[in-house]
């Protein structure tokens, strides 16, 4: 028999005979292990059974690797079908793809699938693990194929393959079960060892609302019970903090369908609120930055100069006044160019650093909003630098300074480094954005910060820098972001007049460090699951009193604190101490100060932090001392964060 030269990744070659199965030439080369559950062949990855015919590279696919974990979640979504054709004969099956961390699959069904029912699929599930089935690929004409899964009653696949241009189709059977299906798949069900079906939900068949109603059950799935466990923990504890559930338990904010996705801040979210803006803006002296204040609603010529018209203008909202368009602004940029050029500026009055916390609107489709990280209305702490070419390298410089300074104060440490390249769409001059992202690269590399590159992912205005951050649930948020922008000086024709009297166009930057306000408080929230730290907390300490003998005593405590600049509260009610304090760790707040009769008598207070501790009591002033270096932004505060 003819024999073909394999490649292994690490150049080492051997002869096979042709038709011999992948994994036997692993196996051959000692390259099969348990966790192996495909191959690839010259780049391509294919199941194990697939037979070897011309000369090639090969290559194992771990479980552990992330074309390995689709292959597993996928053959689970398969596995899952096959459970529930089982238990009800009647179902047909449709898609089941795979998503970020799972799988779902989409059932025809009349009613939905009860928890109940998930638990008997999940169990038919481990029986057909138990027995250990082939799963087999199997390549058949596609009107052939037609005409089996209409025998098997399977409509929609037979849906599926009349849009299929291709002659012939690959079906996967694992014993009973068949579905249509591209693969490749695991070698046999006994590769799957750890899944949970997680949830049920209503679907529509392709999508659209004018299609029947469908019944998609989700599920993941992991290479070991130990992963699993550990990501279940992981969404369990993500529910615990959700902020869409804190934020409103809080009493911090709430949406409504009059407004949506516009969040109502309400008296504790404003303290908020107003905390980061007002931490943002005592930072704004120091860096040389200006707050401006600028129109909320331009004429819709403002967005064509700039270019949003064209790129953006399906998201935001637009109105009739006059017989002229306007547009209510989405973000900040091209009003500062226009307050930038009404007056005259020469380059010794750059850089420019406008910053500006204006309310911006855009229109989200309903079905995106989520909470507070996607919304229609927000504030940015938002601000535009216009420099001169040679001052770029140091503005970078500072705002990398700064950020690194806001996130510290947030103990934000683990960050990771994003530069933004040039999109397919894109305005502006092309030596501009080579210039521009050769800037960046070199301002990061000099800051000491690794970089991830996302080739395409810039602004259509110019390239961008993002520091990631890693928060508690291993979940990364994009927060500080700077961007040098190609285009929009240009279009707007700003000016500045050179040392040898000339006139050039200014260095415009778009940068941002906390991000949207809104957007920001939901991550916080996360973080620290409603645990803020006392300079944020809207209620900082709260007043508890024994009995109703020390109302006057906790009167003037409370007032005190008040005087001091503090954010106090009495609890004066005619309630059982335990409950006070328990609806106080419940709100988070950081300190609870008890007055009894011995503390009014001596002047004193004994304080709780929200974790539980209790401190000896000590003199009123001596605790507002200690509170008030313990409220400024970045102090450690004695109860910690998370
Ligand atoms: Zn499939
Ligand atoms: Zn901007």
């Amino acid at each position: 028999m003819a024999s073909i030269t394999v490649t292994m990744p690490d150049g080492a070659k051997r002869q096979v005979e042709i038709g011999t199965p992948v994994a036997e030439v692993l196996k051959s080369l000692g390259s099969y292990n348990r966790q192996v559950v495909a191959a690839k062949v010259n780049g391509r990855i294919v199941d194990l059974s697939t037979q070897i015919c011309e000369d090639c590279g090969v290559a194992p696919v771990s479980v552990e690797s992330p074309e390995g974990l689709d292959i597993l979640r996928h053959s689970t979504a398969h596995l899952m079908a096959q459970a529930v054709k089982r238990l009800f004969p009647e179902v047909q099956i449709t898609i089941g793809p795979t998503i970020a961390d799972g799988f779902y699959y989409d059932f025809k069904r009349d009613q939905p699938f009860t928890p109940e029912d998930l638990n008997k699929i999940e169990e038919v599930m481990r029986e057909i693990v138990a027995a250990a089935c082939p799963i087999r690929r199997e390549e058949m004409p596609r009107a052939a194929a037609i005409e089996f899964f209409k025998g098997l009653g399977e409509q929609y696949k037979a849906e599926i393959l009349d849009g299929i241009p291709e002659d012939a189709v690959s079906l996967y059977r694992q014993g009973e079960f068949v579905d249509l299906c591209r693969g490749p798949h695991v070698p046999s069900t006994a590769a799957i060892k750890a899944f949970r079906l997680t949830s049920v939900a209503g679907a529509y068949w392709r999508g659209d609302e004018r299609n029947e109603m469908l019944q998609r059950i989700y599920g993941t799935a992991w290479p070991s019970s130990k992963e699993l466990d550990a990501y279940l923990k992981r969404i369990e504890e993500a529910k615990q903090r959700d902020h869409r559930r804190l934020g409103p338990a809080l009493d911090l904010f709430s949406l409504h369908p009059i407004a949506p996705g516009s969040p109502f801040f309400h008296p504790k979210g404003a303290v908020v609120y107003n905390a980061l803006i007002q931490y943002m803006r005592s930072l704004y002296g120091r860096y040389g930055y200006t707050e401006v204040i600028t129109p909320l609603i331009f004429k819709t010529e403002l967005w064509q100069t700039s270019g949003h018209y064209e790129a953006f203008h399906d998201d935001m909202f637009l109105m009739k006044a006059e017989e002229e368009e306007y547009g209510v602004k989405p973000m900040n940029c091209p009003g500062h160019c226009y307050l930038f050029a009404t007056r005259k500026h020469s380059y010794r009055d750059l850089p420019v650093r406008y910053a500006d916390f204006s309310r911006l609107h855009r229109f989200e489709r309903s079905g995106t909003l989520a909470g507070l990280t996607r919304v229609r209305s927000m504030v940015q702490d938002d601000a535009h630098i216009y420099c001169t070419p040679a001052q770029l390298d140091s503005e970078l410089e500072q705002f990398i300074a700064m950020t690194r300074e806001v996130y510290g104060v947030f103990g934000f440490d683990r960050i990771e480094v994003t530069l933004q390249t040039r999109p397919e769409r894109f305005l502006g001059r092309i030596e501009l954005w080579d210039a521009a992202e050769a800037a960046l690269r070199r301002v990061l590399e000099q800051a000491g910060y690794p970089v991830t590159v996302l080739p395409g992912e810039g602004a259509f205005y110019g390239p961008k820098i993002g520091f990631d951050f890693r928060d508690v649930l291993e979940r990364s948020w994009t927060l500080a972001t700077i961007q040098i922008d190609c285009a929009m000086p240009e279009r707007f024709g700003l000016k500045y007049v050179t040392p040898e009297g000339t006139d050039a166009v200014p260095v415009m930057l778009h940068r941002a460090v906390l991000g949207s306000i809104e957007r920001f408080i939901a991550i916080l929230i996360e973080h620290t699951a409603g645990r803020l730290p006392l300079w944020l907390a809207p209620v900082q300490v709260r007043v508890l009193t024994i009995t109703e003998r020390q109302d006057h005593y906790g009167r003037e405590v409370t007032d005190r604190l008040l005087r001091a600049g503090l954010r106090a509260e009495l609890d004066n009610r005619n309630e059982k101490l335990g409950l006070k304090i328990r609806e106080g760790q419940l709100e988070k707040v950081p300190y609870m100060l008890v007055v009894g009769d011995k503390e009014a008598a001596n002047g004193t207070v004994a304080p709780r932090s929200r974790s539980g501790e209790s401190s000896p009591a000590l003199p009123l002033d001596a605790f507002i001392d200690r509170l008030l270096d313990e409220a400024v932004p970045g102090r450690r505060s004695e109860t910690p964060a998370s």
